[in-house]
């Protein structure tokens, strides 16, 4: 296998076999509240592999560019090799999670309108809330990125919240991050339960991370639910 270039919290990035290639892998690591809470489920990571690879390739078919080549095996990914926008963007239909705490709204709250925030990509400060301005006066990303991440962000989440609700699912709210390729903006990373909240329409079951995150059952059982219905559909 060829060199690590990146060793993540639940994913490792290796030189793909062409230069401007990489291949992710998903590993069975979970981890949360910034790396405080660590454990392995086997088979997350292949489960996290093939709801994201589900997506991407919906989100691709719709005209959202992304890093997607290929799937290599069960666990890994073959992408174009981005570089990276340290500047982590979160949409969020209800109020959850971090909103829900910060602003005092209870969760599962309905929301005026679609929220897009957008955060420092770093491990070491906690993944501070950054506003443009910020962003721009530390040159994470220009003005005009911004606007491209913002509105490729809004489109995604449509063809999102129509695609889970398709299978029964609510989006409540995911993370999404974006890399610069060849003088375009693609989306990158993952988009997997590791990375959203996902509710059961019907039974308000929490299907995602949350199940780790708050001891709400077994985190597997909630991944394979949702692989199940969208591979089905
Ligand atoms: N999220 C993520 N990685 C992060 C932070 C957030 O994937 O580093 C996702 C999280 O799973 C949720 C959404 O982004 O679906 C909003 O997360 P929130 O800001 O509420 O963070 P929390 O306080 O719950 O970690």
């Amino acid at each position: 296998m060829s060199e690590v270039l990146l060793k993540g919290k639940s994913k490792v990035v290796r030189q793909g076999v062409c230069d401007d290639s990489l291949v992710i892998e998903f590993l069975d690591c979970v981890t949360a509240f910034n790396g405080d809470k660590k454990a392995e489920f086997v088979g997350k990571g292949a489960l996290c592999a093939a709801i994201s690879g589900i997506i991407f390739r919906h989100l691709e078919k719709h005209g959202i560019k992304t890093h997607l080549i290929k799937d290599v095996s069960e666990t890994s990914v073959s992408v174009k090799k981005a570089d990276i926008i340290p500047v982590e963007v979160v949409v969020r239909n209800k109020s959850a999670g971090g909103f829900a705490k910060k602003y005092g709204v209870d969760e599962g709250s309905s929301l005026k309108n679609v929220v897009v925030e957008f955060s420092y990509k770093s491990d070491t400060l906690g993944d501070p809330l950054m506003n443009e301005s910020q962003i721009t006066a530390l040159g994470l990303a220009d003005q005009s990125e911004l606007r491209d991440m913002a509105d490729e962000a809004l489109k995604i989440n449509q063809l999102l919240v129509n695609f889970f609700a398709s299978v029964g699912i609510e989006l409540a709210d995911f993370k999404l991050e974006f890399g610069r390729y060849q003088d375009e903006i693609i989306l990158c990373d993952e988009i997997s339960p590791d990375s959203c909240r996902l509710w059961d329409i019907a039974t308000g079951e929490r299907l995602d991370k949350d199940r780790f995150r708050r001891d709400l059952g077994d985190l597997l059982e909630g991944y394979a639910e949702v692989f199940n219905r969208l591979n089905s559909r």
